[in-house]
């Protein structure tokens, strides 16, 4: 049987908005542990705020943060990485991402262009927590960022995404828009699927997302599965061939996805 590894998204799509919480997907969790099956989180989140949720999913799989911006794969977990990759606190990091100084000075560069973009970089914690619903200790580990700027902008977005091109960068839109470089998720799944199909033979992949920033991740997968935003609709924005549109919001249509796929790929 071929291996199957479940990427996901956080914010949104494993992580109910506002509250954060995942408890809703706890069965389609236990369920993807009793049947040794990784999961990896693959968000615009920054490594210092994954690596919460690592504790508190007990996840010890490899994780995409910023993006696509950077892989982390705890040290060992892979018999071989042939792919460029640093030490850092515990993990090989195989960067994919434009550093985080060049995007700030981008940011700059667009405001004297006329562009008013506000960016993560330009709050305090407390600015970042009373826009998120984080708390200012969790809004300081959004702030430690390596990859990716996500920004408020109410303008044009058009004229705004052209100069960003102009300058060899891309944007992409989840919650917030992010500015970075030509990393993006699909790139970062690409690159981990080649690794456990080196490690493991053939592989089956799912992805889970609910936005556009998620579009390169769940092209990338065998199925790609979008669930109901806040409102309960679906993001007309996403629509990849093969789509499986969840029966809920985030985490509950998170759970009833995974546990109807891996009872019928694993039967
Ligand atoms: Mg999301």
């Amino acid at each position: 049987m071929k291996k199957l590894i479940v990427f996901t998204d956080l914010d949104e799509t494993l992580l109910e908005r506002f509250t954060y919480s995942f408890e809703k997907a706890v069965p389609a969790l236990n369920l993807l542990k009793e049947k040794d099956i990784p999961l990896i989180i693959c968000s615009s989140k920054t490594m210092a705020e994954i690596q919460q949720y690592c504790v508190a999913l007990e996840n010890h799989h490899p994780f995409v943060s910023e993006n696509g911006g950077g892989i982390f794969i705890p040290r060992g977990y892979f018999k071989d990485i042939r792919y460029d990759s640093k030490e850092y606190d515990g993990y090989e990091v195989i960067e994919l991402g434009t550093p985080y100084a060049e995007l700030r000075k981008a940011v700059k560069q667009l405001r004297t262009e006329g562009f008013d973009i506000k960016g993560f970089g330009d709050m305090t914690p407390e600015e970042l927590s009373a826009l998120t619903g984080l708390s200012p200790d969790e809004a300081k580990l959004a702030m430690r960022r390596h990859f990716d700027e996500p920004f408020l902008y109410e303008g044009d977005i058009k004229k705004l995404v052209e100069s960003i091109r102009a300058k060899n960068l891309n944007c992409t839109q989840g919650r917030f828009f992010h500015l970075m470089g030509g990393s993006d998720k699909g790139r970062a799944v690409d690159i981990l699927k080649e690794l456990y199909r080196e490690e493991f033979g053939e592989i089956c992949s799912i992805a889970v997302g609910d936005s556009p920033t998620d579009i390169p991740m769940l092209e990338k997968t065998d199925y790609p599965v979008l669930v109901q935003k806040d409102d309960g609709t679906y993001d007309p924005k996403v629509n990849v061939p093969g789509l499986i549109k969840a029966e809920g919001i985030g985490p509950e249509g998170w759970n009833k996805a995974i546990i109807e796929l891996i009872q019928r790929l694993t039967s």
